[in-house]
């Protein structure tokens, strides 16, 4: 195919200068190759505070960052929390990682007692334990085994609102009691998995690709894509020392 008759498909990177650890920049390349593989253009677009939110895009994918982070975007994020949560009711594709996916939710107690307050688009509610929750973690859902590598103080319990993204089988996940990891609401997705988690995970990558790719072009035909890399980096990650 010729670049210029390639379909383009736009990514939003959200807040990639204060929300952005343990390489969850991986994610947005992985679905950027990925896209490229299967035939597609990717416009990516860094969305940072202070910026306007484009109005149609078809990927938005969000990482992690420290609580300080997490204050430097709360005025921002509540801002656009409704034009996202728009979004995300016409169906659009979302990763939020850690910090992001506790900001997606509707609050973040910090240890210090501060309240970060969250869009309240995700049916969860997180509060800071007394340490970290912090080390290689593997779970499970629909797609399969699910690895990645969490780091965070805060533990997240899921309302009626959302389902688990995956059930913990080595690790903390949402909150080191109920062996739930993530939520998961229309086709949002939020997670504790850094790692970056998309590189390891391909299958979730492709879920997000091709819920997006449908609803923008109507079908998304398969593409073999050899995994057999990515294969072999979960396979280690799954076995590494917590
Ligand atoms: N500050 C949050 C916590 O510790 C988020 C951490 C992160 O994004 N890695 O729970």
């Amino acid at each position: 195919m010729i670049g210029s008759e390639r379909p383009t498909v736009h990514v939003i990177h959200l807040y990639a200068h204060d929300m952005n650890v343990y390489g969850d920049w991986g994610n947005v390349l992985t679905l950027t190759r990925r896209l490229d593989w299967r035939g597609y253009d990717v416009r990516l677009t860094r969305y940072d505070t202070g910026d306007s939110l484009p109005r149609d895009p078809d990927i938005i994918v969000g990482g992690g960052g420290q609580d300080s982070g997490q204050e430097k975007i709360q005025t921002d994020l509540l801002a656009i929390g409704p034009q996202l949560v728009d979004l995300a009711e016409q169906g659009v594709p979302m990763l939020m990682i850690c910090g992001l996916y506790q900001m997606f939710g509707k609050f973040f107690r910090t240890a210090e007692g501060r309240t970060i307050r969250g869009i309240g688009m995700l049916d969860i509610e997180t509060s800071a334990g007394p340490e970290r929750l912090i080390g290689n973690i593997v779970t499970h859902n629909a797609l399969g085994d699910v690895v990645g590598y969490e780091n965070h103080s805060g533990r997240t319990f899921l309302g009626d609102g959302v389902r688990p993204f995956a059930t913990v089988v080595r690790g903390a996940g949402n909150n080191g009691l109920d062996a739930t990891e993530g939520a998961v609401r229309k086709e949002v997705i939020g997670s504790y998995l850094h790692g970056p988690l998309l590189p390891k995970n391909p299958a979730v990558a492709d879920q997000l690709i091709e819920r997006a790719v449908t609803r923008r072009f109507g079908g998304c035909s398969p593409v073999a894509i050899d995994d057999r890399l990515a294969a072999l980096a979960s396979r280690v990650a799954a076995r590494r020392p917590r």
